[in-house]
């Protein structure tokens, strides 16, 4: 019976593949498709659903049905046997149609004489294209066998309609990603670019479906599976023992990589006459239907590491490697399922702009993006999947739109948004040297956050002042491991040399939450925001934190040095941290170093809770630095990472507002510098509210200052300030519509 069965749809499928080589126009293809399938199955009926938009779908051609439908008769995923098959991604098989729940009669087409009913869908990939279907007026239910049969043709057909096999002449559907596509993630970093898509994994297209020589195509799945095998005990060899983690993804993928059902199924798609890469990716559709559905977060993962390892084998066998001989467009837009950061620094700023399918804001990739001012859209549902190499695309970093193959007006509408930040670009240049300086004469000490030797030369360029905040998380975050003390007091020097005398705030160490070294032990934690972070490892396990402070010191080489500690929660902390530092000056002065002549040792306000700490903190401070994304996530209980109640809270809410003039008043108690370092700085709107609020140093992005500057110069604080009390004094809960409205009658 199999043996049949199997003849049987190899037959079916070599008729098929003669149909594809002929030539004919997209419309006549799809309409001889669907007269081999009917004749083949023996039914009356053979119609192909393809999808029109993202949940429309089009009876696209018919054997059978009525000819005048064609192109007319359309319904929604879920409506009707049709919709429902496409939306369950599963066949329905019924011998009684009409008798089926959701059955939706459609006239137009004179259906109603069939009563047997077998739909698969149509799918790539995990992603729906439309629905085959198959009629016949006896009632009976199709065989096992001939389910089979036309979901292997489904999928030969996905492959066809991928390839753009059924575009032309009449054309049955414009092709596959040639249409425009919207796509809505988040924002992970703001900003606009316009390029070209670079797929960071190109996607392997399986060019030939078909074959009917199956002891060939085993053979070759056969030859690629031991590779695959081999490449994989390879990868785990070379894995650090220490990393659990990725032991255990790759332990999954050497047990997928001998799994026998894995190889069974493939190799019984081959002898019903898929090609060796046609059977892989069948399998792996299945795979991601399923991952779809999956409830289990550990399945799913385990389900991903299939995908990928599928992936490695079709690479195998076609050959088409991630070294595909296309070359980065000038204009590259990076766009992947996830990237790690030395990945993306790697690329580094030859990127206008990076769509991640996955991601988090606080991801590594995205301190990355961050550090190197690239537009970054993450989340961005079924980019990977869409999107070819080279495919022309929008990213709209400040709404977190991602436009794939615009059509010309939106392109356009996009080019203007570009010029005219061109041109306000333009306008910041002439500002450049001159001061912050507010129309009531309040002048605003802008300097810019760093991380990176290659955002050094903004400083000149944007206007900084000084760099506020350097963030040297990512030396250690894109290593595997530690770096040594030599190198990060070379780095340090070059950075400092590259400051040309500006001053520089190195930020020590602040890893934990969500910075997570690649060589550091992960811990468990239950709430990794409010959990072993930044100054609290530094206390704990000293040994790092102190090699770094060698590596300040050396690199001051005798000029000023400035050290802030991050995320200090109370006085003892700082105390605790400034003891190190104080003790590793006498210990490098021991061994013949010459000490910074100047050395400033400064505290980030990131919990509540420093706000409130004894006089003494304040006066022990060389300076204090609020870091805003932390202290507001904190403020409001609100994790800064989490989409949904991220942006619940305003930073110009009358309480958190409220909450920074306290900070204001505490240190000119004291006479304590105080700055703001967090993202908020560099928007116009926040920067005016925190100066009217009396802060006088804001540390932001090199690409935040023009703008900001440039309002600063056009306002009166004083006026900000009675316009934020007023409303305060009303109620309101949120600064920003009072003080919007007065800018705009400005
Ligand atoms: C902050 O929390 O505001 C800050 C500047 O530090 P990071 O964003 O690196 O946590
Ligand atoms: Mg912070």
């Amino acid at each position: 019976m199999v043996e049949q069965s199997e003849s049987e749809s190899r037959k079916l499928l070599s008729r098929l593949q003669a149909v594809m080589a002929e030539a004919a126009a997209g419309q006549e293809r799809l309409d001889r498709i669907t007269h081999l399938i009917a004749d083949s199955m023996g039914t009356e009926v053979c119609s192909i659903y393809l999808l029109r938009d993202a949940d429309t779908l089009e009876l696209c051609a018919t054997q059978g049905l009525a000819a005048e439908a064609v192109h007319v008769t359309r319904m929604r995923i879920g409506e009707g046997l049709v919709g429902r098959v496409a939306r369950q991604a599963r066949p329905i098989n019924t011998p009684n149609a009409p008798a089926e729940r959701g059955f939706r009669y459609m006239p137009e087409t004179g259906e109603e004489a069939y009563s047997s009913f077998l739909g698969v869908p149509i799918q790539r990939l995990g992603e729906r294209l439309g629905v085959l279907v198959v009629q016949s007026k006896e009632a009976r239910k199709f065989s096992g066998d001939e389910v089979y049969a036309l979901e292997v043709v489904a999928m030969v057909i996905a492959e066809m309609t991928e390839l753009g096999a059924f575009i032309g002449e009449g054309a049955a559907m414009s092709a596959r990603h040639q249409q425009q596509v919207l796509l809505r993630g988040s924002v992970a970093q703001e900003g606009a670019a316009m390029g070209h898509v670079w797929l960071h994994e190109p996607r392997v297209v399986v060019t030939k479906p078909v074959s009917d020589d199956p002891e060939t195509e085993a053979q070759r799945l056969r030859d690629a599976i031991a590779q695959l095998r081999l490449d994989v005990d390879e990868l785990l060899t070379r894995a650090p023992t220490a990393d659990a983690e990725q032991r255990e993804v790759l332990e999954a993928y050497r047990m997928f990589a001998r799994s026998r059902g894995w190889m069974r199924r493939m190799e019984e798609d081959i002898q019903r006459g898929l090609s060796a890469e046609a059977a892989v990716e069948k399998e792996q559709s299945t795979a991601r239907a399923r991952m779809e559905t999956l409830p289990d977060a550990y399945l799913r993962e385990r389900l991903h590491d299939l995908d990928d390892l599928s992936n490695r084998l079709l690479r195998l066998l076609t050959g088409q490697g991630t070294d595909t001989g296309a070359e980065l467009p000038p204009d590259p837009i990076l766009v992947a399922r996830n990237i790690g950061p030395a990945e993306l620094l790697d690329y580094g700023r030859r990127l206008k702009g990076v769509v991640l399918e996955e991601g988090s804001v606080g991801s590594h990739a995205a301190i990355v993006a961050r550090a190197l001012a690239i537009p970054l859209v993450i989340h961005a549902k079924r980019i990977t999947t869409e999107a070819l190499n080279g495919d022309p695309i929008l990213v709209d970093g400040d709404e977190g739109i991602v436009h794939l193959r615009p059509e010309e007006t939106v392109a356009q509408a996009f080019r203007d948004k570009l010029a005219m930040q061109a041109e306000a670009q333009e306008r910041y240049a002439s500002i450049r040297d001159k001061p912050a300086e507010s129309l009531c004469g309040t002048v605003v000490s802008l300097q810019m956050n760093a991380g990176l030797m290659a955002d050094l030369p903004s400083l000149p360029s944007s206007g900084a002042e000084g760099v506020g905040l350097f963030r040297t998380e990512l030396q250690f975050l894109t290593r595997n491991k530690v770096p040594r003390r030599g190198e990060l007091a070379a780095l340090y020097a070059r950075v400092i040399d590259a400051a040309q005398g500006k001053r520089v705030v190195f930020r020590t160490l602040d890893i934990g939450s969500d910075k997570v070294l690649p060589y550091m032990k992960p811990t468990e934690e239950p709430n990794p925001a409010l959990g072993w972070r930044a100054i609290r490892v530094g206390l704990d396990k000293p040994g790092v934190m102190r090699m770094q402070l060698q590596a300040l010191i050396r690199a001051a080489n005798g000029g000023p040095l400035s050290v802030m500690f991050p995320f200090i929660a109370q006085l003892e902390e700082f105390t605790a941290a400034r003891d190190h530092l104080m003790r590793e000056m006498e210990r490098e002065a021991t061994l013949g170093h010459t000490l910074p002549e100047k050395l400033e040792i400064g505290a980030m306000l990131e919990t509540p809770s420093l706000a409130f700490a004894p006089r003494q903190f304040f006066e022990m401070a060389d300076f204090i630095s609020i870091g805003g994304n932390d202290l507001k996530q904190f403020f409001f209980a609100a994790d800064r990472e989490n989409e949904r109640v991220r942006k619940r809270y305003d930073t110009l809410n009358v309480s958190f507002l409220t909450f920074l003039e306290q900070i204001v008043h505490r240190c000119s108690d004291t006479g304590t510098p105080l700055s703001f370092c967090g993202e908020d700085a560099g928007r116009p709107l926040e920067a005016i509210c925190f100066a009217a609020m009396g802060l006088r140093t804001l540390s932001m992005r090199p690409a935040s200052i023009g703008p900001v500057k440039s309002i600063l110069r056009r306002v009166d604080l004083r006026e900000a300030r009675s316009v934020i009390n007023e409303a305060r004094a009303e109620g309101a809960q949120s600064v920003r519509p009072a003080v919007m409205e007065w800018l705009r009658r400005q």
